[in-house]
């Protein structure tokens, strides 16, 4: 059965054949591992070395080699990247950071703990990345830096972004957690602003355990990244008497030996060797996924109601790995079908991932509003000086509702186009026969009154 006749039977919810009969593990499998990758973790494990550093600055070479960056920098975590990013741009007591609110909150949450706050701005309702326009709006004389999220793969509009960061002195971090690989008009996102921060945790597109991976071009800024919580990187022994000095920088060179924020930010080496045999993969694994899923957007193609999240062919840009694979719902083409009526009927289908929003707006969170971290009897958003940049329910109307206009779909780690095209129908289906469900839905309520 093809594509079209597939997709024009009646609905599974009432009784039609489902269109995915199975699900097929292996298609969504990630990441993938082979016994390279098990290999280059043994001989870790062997000699013992997990707590080195010696194989983390490889696999350090050659990720900022395939960014086309001068620096990148190993951590434990995506977290502690950001955070280090965050502080060497200068992030500290009294500041401003902006950050899209419809995001992971490690994307900003740190700059609580460097004595800054968080202004949320909003974002754009096709994209889901940072709105440019609001952003500019909350920049302030305390803005030092703002946090470009390229969201669920999809890069953010840079070219909008950075001469407005650059005409107020901004400096900009990409949080590159979700869009490794990922290209904007045909530059690597990760690349185009001051420095970035990028999570390699075991979810995320590029996944090595639990790693993140700093990247500049500024080698201040990476001395910074350095002094900040890598320690037995800055050219003194622990026991601080070899005084071999590497970082450059006079200021951060005193504290040599020790860690400038008292935290340790090194990664574990187990990670950077898979990390080093991932990458290797990584270009041609990436290319598979784009090809998947832009099939099965190809086919959804004009589908009233679902609209790709990607960015436009021939644009030069591209989704990565397609992390947190989305799509964008229009209820009003669809005669105002709830989404969560129409994600039930996928789900009927066969399809198991497909379910309503994204992440959860951040602006409204108690920790950005009344949290006291430090025990100073006040928020800690205000305790250093901070403007009050805090905002509740209906400050950001597009962060708030977006999770009724943006729908789950199937992260494809391969190209099988005959199953594809099962998924695709299942989406098609239900919103061809969007009526039917409107109907049901009307049903429902009418019952549920009557009872
Ligand atoms: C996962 C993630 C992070 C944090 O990375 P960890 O490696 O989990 O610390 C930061 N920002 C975004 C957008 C993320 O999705």
């Amino acid at each position: 059965m093809n594509f079209s006749s597939r997709a024009s039977q009646p609905l599974a919810l009432f009784g039609g054949p489902k269109c995915v009969e199975s699900e097929s593990k292996d298609l969504f499998h990630w990441p993938i591992v082979t016994v390279e990758d098990e290999q280059a973790v043994l001989e870790v494990l062997r000699a013992g070395t997990m707590s080195g550093t010696g194989i983390t600055k490889q696999f350090e070479a050659e990720f900022a080699k395939w960014m086309g960056v001068n620096y990148a920098l190993a951590s434990c975590n995506g977290t502690a990247s950001l955070h280090e990013a965050m502080w060497a741009c200068g992030v500290g007591a009294g500041d401003e950071v902006i950050c899209p609110s419809m995001t992971y909150w490690a994307s900003c949450a740190a700059a609580l703990t460097l004595g800054a706050t968080v202004n949320f701005c909003d974002i754009e309702r096709d994209s889901l990345c940072l709105d440019p326009r609001d952003f500019e709006r909350r920049i302030s004389p305390k803005t030092k830096a703002v946090i470009v999220v390229h969201y669920a793969g999809y890069p953010a509009d840079m070219d909008a972004i950075l001469p407005i960061a650059r005409r107020h002195g901004v400096k900009v971090i990409e949080d590159v957690s979700h869009a490794q690989g990922s290209l904007y008009k045909g530059r690597m996102c990760g690349t185009m602003g001051d420095i970035a921060g990028i999570s390699l945790m075991a979810g995320k597109s590029f996944a090595i355990g639990e790693g993140g991976m700093m990247l500049t071009n500024d080698k201040t800024l990476f001395e910074r990244c350095v002094a900040f919580g890598h320690y037995e990187r800055t050219g003194v022994s622990t026991r601080w008497t070899d005084k071999t000095k590497t970082l450059d920088d006079p200021e951060l060179a005193r504290y040599a030996g020790l860690p400038m924020f008292g935290v340790k930010h090194r990664i574990n080496q187990t990670c950077s060797a898979m990390g080093r045999v991932q990458l290797r993969h990584y270009p041609a694994r990436i290319a598979v996924i784009q090809k998947a899923l832009n099939r099965f957007w190809d086919l959804l193609e004009g589908t009233p109601g679902l609209r790709a999240h990607r960015p436009p062919k021939d644009s030069g840009s591209t989704m990565g790995g397609w992390y947190f694979a989305r799509g964008l719902y229009r209820a009003e083409e669809l005669g105002g079908l709830p989404i969560a009526a129409f994600c039930e009927a996928v789900r009927a289908e066969g399809v198991g991932v497909c379910s309503p929003g994204c992440n959860t707006p951040l602006h409204n969170h108690p920790l950005f509003h009344t949290a006291d971290i430090f025990g100073m009897g006040r928020p800690t958003a205000l305790s250093f000086g901070q403007r009050d940049v805090r905002q509740g329910t209906g400050a950001l109307p597009v962060s708030e509702t977006i999770s009724e206009a943006v729908i789950g779909v199937p992260w494809f780690k391969h190209d099988r186009p005959e199953i594809i095209e099962r998924y695709a129908a299942a989406y098609r289906k239900v919103a061809l026969r969007a009526g039917e469900l409107r109907k049901k839905s009307a049903e429902d309520k009418k019952q549920t009154l009557a009872a």
